[in-house]
């Protein structure tokens, strides 16, 4: 189908919201429960309006059937870690340098291409922590209002965190080449009462949940990538102020002091957590913390040429991945997927599942991992991660089985989002734009 038909189908099935007054029923061979994580057969899945009527039970009259053949129903996947407003770039340099030169039109329509591919490769909600120029907000309502394909999305605004650490944009350029030092409006804080400003803030201009950058980055250019980077009581004020507003809280924390830091303030969840130490995941397993571990991020490292001071960093936290997540599998710390999309291609997401499961998770921990663990740590679960009656309706197929083969999800062939076909490679869909 040519860009102009797509993107004309497209128009009437998501502005129109009209063009699917029937209800649908949903077969495959077999259908994942994600609240067991056991695989039932044969999957049956009634939708109407947007939601899920049924699952199970017997066709109703009158519903379009539409039969997936040996797949898997599932619910839609979670990815808890994205950055769709950024682009993967093998070229750290360069990408820096374009970033400044490019417009923010571009960068936003870029950024659709983004949603589209996450989208149709099966991840039909994403928590996206963190974005310049309140891109992600601007994206996040271009999709809600049916103006461009792409997962439901919770936004963070800017990434908060102090001066020169990994969330200051300033870092590593020279002073005065930006005019001003990055203060709260670019996410920047340094004292507890400057924390619960930039909060404020940026829930006054769309976000949905608070990111923080409590430790150094691997890809930030001067810092130490497990050094504290903001004190107990700015971290302290931060996550006080943004849960008294009612939004969930994630911590970028590779070093294990920066994230027991975040986890004494009470933060929602730990993102990378590269060097957690045994004390770090146990007081995460106590306070029902949740680990998010991005381990596709390897895939973008492989490819990618650092300077010097990045590739040492890159080097060292590849090594100790793995052992982590391992670890705290073993401890039974929550866990929910989350990839860092942006770090490598938007679209290979699903990537992780498989990562996960090398690291000690059973398929079906994976599996729950990307849907009802999601669905938790976003504060979704009476919409998102689970095929039940009166959730909305963001189902998709994958061939096979994947408590047998988890690589299965890498291959999604039908994706429905709030009850809208977006793919379907059996045929039958209104919208191919994939
Ligand atoms: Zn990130």
């Amino acid at each position: 189908m040519n860009a102009t038909k797509s993107a004309f189908v497209f128009l009437c099935v998501g502005i129109a919201g009209t063009a699917y007054p029937q209800t649908y029923a949903l077969r495959a061979a077999r259908l994942f429960d994600s609240t067991s994580g056991k695989v039932s057969a044969p999957g049956l899945v009634v939708v109407a309006n947007g939601k899920i009527q049924a699952v199970g039970g017997a066709v109703p009259a009158g519903a379009e059937v539409i039969d997936l053949g040996d797949a898997t129903l599932m619910p839609g996947f979670i990815d808890a870690h994205t950055h769709l407003t950024m682009d993967f770039d093998p070229n750290y340099n360069g990408a820096m340098l374009k970033a400044l030169q490019m417009t923010i039109a571009e960068k936003s329509i870029r950024a659709t291409v983004n949603a589209r591919k996450t989208l149709m490769a099966g991840f039909t909600t994403v928590r996206d922590v963190g974005s310049s120029d309140f891109i992600d907000v601007g994206l996040r309502n271009a999709i809600n209002t049916g103006m461009t394909p792409g997962p439901r999305m919770l936004v963070a605004v800017h990434a908060l965190g102090g001066t020169g650490g990994h969330c200051d944009d300033q870092d590593s350029f020279r002073h005065g080449l930006f005019g001003h030092e990055s203060g709260i409006e670019e996410g920047v804080v340094n004292t507890p009462d400057e924390a619960r400003r930039a909060v404020r803030f940026n829930i006054k201009y769309g976000a949905d949940v608070i990111k923080t950058c409590a430790s150094g980055g691997v890809l930030s250019p001067t810092d130490d990538v497990d050094v504290p980077q903001l004190s107990q009581e700015e971290l302290n004020g931060l996550v006080e102020e943004a849960h008294t507003l009612r939004r969930k809280t994630a911590a970028h924390a590779h070093g294990a002091e920066a994230a027991k830091r975040a986890i004494r303030a009470g933060i929602d969840s730990i993102e990378h957590g590269t060097f957690l130490d045994d004390e770090a995941l146990r007081m995460m397993h106590d306070r029902g913390t949740f680990l998010v571990p991005t381990l596709t991020v390897r895939v973008g490292i492989a490819e990618s040429r650092f300077p010097p001071l990045v590739q040492a960093k890159a080097d060292a936290a590849m090594k100790q991945q793995d052992a982590m997540v391992k670890r705290a599998v073993a401890l039974g710390v929550k866990i929910a997927l989350g990839t860092d999309a942006a770090v490598f291609p938007h679209g290979e997401n699903a990537l992780e599942f498989a990562f996960m499961a090398v690291d000690g998770m059973s398929n079906a921990q994976a599996l729950m991992a990307g849907t009802s663990s999601g669905a938790e740590l976003l504060g979704l679960t009476d919409k998102v991660g689970a095929l039940k009656p009166g959730m909305l309706a963001d189902i998709v197929g994958v061939p096979g089985n994947p408590l047998d083969d988890i690589k299965v999800t890498q291959q999604v062939n039908f994706v429905m989002k709030d009850g809208v076909i977006y793919r379907n490679d059996r045929g039958g869909s209104k919208f191919q734009g994939h």
